[in-house]
This record gives C-alpha cells, sequence and structure tokens, in this order.
C-alpha cells in the first residue's frame, strides 16, 4: 500500500513516523519505564510452548448463553472459576458500544486496567485510541458506527502481568463468546496472540495470521499485533497500519 498525505497524517497519529531512519534500540523500551511483559508475551516470538494449567477452583463459568449485559456483567463480578480471582482487584468487564459495528479484542487487564476497571487504560491503551482515532473510532460515546466495544479474553489481571494460562483462558471464553453475540459487531480486530488463540483456536504466530480475513461466528475478524508489542517494536506499527486498512476495507466490503 502506497502512502498518501493522509494516510501519513494518520500514521503520525498512530505514532508511526515514515520518515524516519529505523528506531534505534534504546527507544525499545516502554516509554513510562515500566516493565516489559514476560519475554514470551509479544507476538514475534512463536508459539509458546503449552503451560501447565492453573488449578480449577470453582467449576467452568456456565449459564451465560443467553444472558443479557447485565446479568452478564454481575457474573462476570462475581467469577471465582479460577484463581486469578484470588490477586483482583477488580474484573474489567468491557467498555463501548453494545452494538458497536467495530469490536476490539485483547489480551488481560494490566495493572492500570485492574486498578480503573476498564480496559487498555495503560501505555498500550494510549496507543490504541491513537489507532482507533486514525480510522475515525473512538471509544468513548459515539454512534454504533464510530464507537467500538472493547473486551479481553480474560476479565482479570494474571498476577504480575504473567502470560494468560490455558486453563484461564477456557474459563474466561464464556463471556467473551456471549460478549460477541450481545454486541453482534460487523468486525472484530483480535489483537495479539492470546485474543487470536481464543477466537481463531490458533497458535500461528501473528505474522502468519495477519493481513488476510478470518471469522469468528460469522464475523470477519482481522489479525493485528498487540498495542504493547507495538511499543516495544516500533517497526511494525506500519503493518498494524495495513491491518487497519485491511479492517477499513473488509467492513466496506460486506456493507454492500
Ligand atoms: N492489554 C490488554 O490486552 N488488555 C488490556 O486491557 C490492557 C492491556
Amino acid at each position: 500500500m502506497g502512502w498518501s498525505e493522509r494516510q501519513a497524517a494518520m500514521l503520525a497519529e498512530m505514532g508511526v513516523r515514515l520518515w524516519l531512519p529505523p528506531e534505534t534500540a534504546h527507544l525499545k523500551g516502554e516509554p513510562d519505564g515500566t516493565p516489559r511483559p514476560p519475554a514470551g508475551r509479544g507476538e514475534g516470538a512463536a508459539a509458546a510452548a503449552p503451560q501447565p494449567a492453573a488449578p480449577v477452583v470453582r467449576d467452568r463459568a456456565v449459564g451465560v448463553e443467553g444472558m443479557g449485559w447485565e446479568a452478564l456483567r454481575e457474573a462476570v463480578t462475581a467469577c471465582r472459576a479460577c484463581r486469578l480471582c484470588e490477586g483482583r482487584r477488580q474484573t474489567v468487564f468491557g467498555v463501548g458500544h453494545p452494538r458497536a459495528h467495530w469490536m476490539i479484542v485483547g489480551e488481560a487487564p494490566g495493572e492500570q486496567e485492574d486498578r480503573q476497571g476498564e480496559p487498555f487504560v495503560g501505555k498500550s491503551g494510549q496507543l490504541l485510541d491513537n489507532m482507533l482515532r486514525a480510522i475515525g473510532l473512538t471509544r468513548t460515546e459515539a454512534e454504533a458506527a464510530q464507537q467500538v466495544y472493547i473486551a479481553n479474553t480474560l476479565k482479570c489481571r494474571p498476577p504480575g502481568n504473567r502470560n494468560p494460562e490455558p486453563e484461564e483462558l477456557a474459563q474466561c471464553e464464556p463471556f467473551l463468546i456471549r460478549q460477541v453475540e450481545l454486541v453482534k459487531p460487523r468486525i472484530i480486530l483480535a489483537m495479539g496472540r492470546f485474543a487470536v488463540q481464543s477466537l481463531l483456536r490458533s497458535h500461528e504466530p501473528i505474522g502468519k495470521l495477519r493481513g488476510r480475513v478470518h471469522h469468528y461466528q460469522g464475523v470477519p475478524l482481522i489479525v493485528t499485533y498487540h498495542p504493547a508489542y507495538l511499543l516495544r517494536n516500533l517497526e511494525d506499527k506500519a503493518k498494524a497500519w495495513d491491518d487497519l486498512c485491511l479492517a477499513v476495507q473488509t467492513l466496506r466490503a460486506t456493507a454492500g
């Protein structure tokens, strides 16, 4: 894809500087000095070996099928299906338009999200907001076509921001499934390895899955890098921009 002046402006919004030489290594840490996530929590890495399952504290979340928003939110708040409930300050349900055209699926709450109860409010959230703004979207109140819905695969923070474990993803999955059913988005943006693992059941690296249209519950799904990964790998922001463009084109094409 070539870069028009308008696209360059949008890229600038995302923090992509086309005219600069490749970013140097010293810029690759978290800008706010926060510790990096564990080494395996990155898209560039090949799929990690399966981790041992966490002991289940109580049975998998059942009965969420058919729940409305209020009941679903209460079920998440009360959930004690895995050990993550022991360390959380609060659950992080999701935010946005209940019938948003765009649904963004991330990984799991970090420290800031655990404190504030909202997904993507830390550094990676700022980048996500910029990415959304670049294509005319927002998390703040707007029409369903502009205001996205943002949810994570996990509703509780893994301790120390470690990777989600397969059992935790499995326990939490019914909540995300129901959120997608309720929102009925026209397009899903799956950000990062664990969103992709949950939604597409794929352990392929992001680099191999991005650039084409997948489907989840019949909804077109675009795979892209997680914002936290992009903060550490600035050179991949241009690819993320291409992914956003593909999502916009896909939505336009399906709208007829
Ligand atoms: N990363 C995510 O995937 N989700 C959040 O809510 C915050 C950081």
